[in-house]
């Protein structure tokens, strides 16, 4: 049970959060904190956060958990809001896409409190955004990959893990640098390619009835480019290089099947398809 529970940036993450706690009565009282009254005012409206505050550095003092849960581009200056005002038993953590920007900002901002903050980012999300998307059961038998340092507080990691599974979630701990790597590839690259698709056809004089023509594949493949530009723009700002040594290699995967089609090339095109389609329905899980 969580006392008093700040959540700075009451989006789709941290009103989801919020909402999975309180429906498991696993949190007292929530206050949510941002930059808009409007969108913090709905938050108590709809029942997401109990109170909300403006000035972040306030809301914190009295705080048990805070969660972070803004953009990534806007972290290190929320770190730097809330970095002298926190109780020492109080503990920080976030949800960010990206962990080696996030656990560097911590380190630099945070001081000695910076081993009261463990990283954090769950596996689950949707292209909706703000207090009005957040709902209880987005944690359900979802990952939440934590990244706590070494010198992390035992006590601290245990408070964040015992959050998340009130929420329904597996808990799963990450080396920082390897879980960029392996989002960049499942979730980072994935998205940079919806973006792209719709960017791309979206310039074509066309586009009015190829729109018009696009059916369920079209749906699935770009549901994701609806995420929000904010959001996204911070992410592969963090995690450029994981994520351009990716791309590099899909263009390299495109040219590949450009060519096999140039060359009437029906085994290349074939062995291609076989194989990736063998791979994906071993994904159960998904
Ligand atoms: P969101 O729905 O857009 O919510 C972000 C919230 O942060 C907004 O309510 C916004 O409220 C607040 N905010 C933005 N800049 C701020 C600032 N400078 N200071 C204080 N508050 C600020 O986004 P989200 O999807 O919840 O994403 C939040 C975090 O979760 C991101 O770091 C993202 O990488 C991570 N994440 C997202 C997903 C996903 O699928 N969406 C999945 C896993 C992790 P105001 O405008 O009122 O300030």
């Amino acid at each position: 049970m969580i006392n008093h529970l700040v959540i700075i940036g009451v989006g789709l993450i941290g009103s989801s959060l919020s909402l999975a706690l309180k429906d498991s009565g696993n949190v007292n009282k929530v206050t949510g904190c941002g930059r808009s009254e409007k969108n913090l005012k709905k938050g108590v409206k709809l029942g997401v956060i109990d109170d909300y505050a403006l000035d972040i550095a306030a809301a914190v003092k009295e705080a048990d958990v805070i969660v972070v849960a803004v953009p990534l581009g806007a972290m290190r200056e929320v770190f730097s809001q809330i970095s002298t005002s926190l109780k020492p038993a109080a503990v920080i953590t976030d949800v960010g896409s990206a962990k080696e920007t996030v656990m560097q900002d911590a380190s630099e901002i945070l001081g000695d409190k910076v081993s009261r903050f463990v990283g954090g980012h769950p596996i689950a999300g949707t292209e909706n955004s703000g207090v009005e998307a957040g709902f209880s059961s987005l944690y359900q038998e979802r990952k939440v990959i934590l990244t706590p340092a070494q010198d992390t507080d035992e006590d601290a990691v245990n408070v964040v893990e015992n959050m998340w599974r009130a929420c329904g979630a597996q808990v799963e701990h990450m080396e920082v640098h390897h879980h960029d790597m392996v989002l960049a590839a499942t979730s980072h690259l994935p998205h940079m390619l919806a973006f792209s698709l719709v960017s791309h056809l979206s310039k074509m004089t066309d586009q009015d009835e190829i729109f018009n023509y696009a059916a369920g594949g079209f749906r699935d493949f770009t549901r994701i480019a609806s995420s929000d530009p904010v959001m996204w723009r911070d992410i592969c700002l963090a995690n450029g290089d994981a994520l351009v040594k990716l791309i590099q290699g899909y263009k390299e995967e495109l040219d590949h099947i450009a060519s096999a089609i140039q060359n009437n090339d029906p085994e290349a095109l074939f062995d291609l398809f076989r194989d990736a389609k063998h791979t994906r329905d071993q994904l159960r899980h998904l």
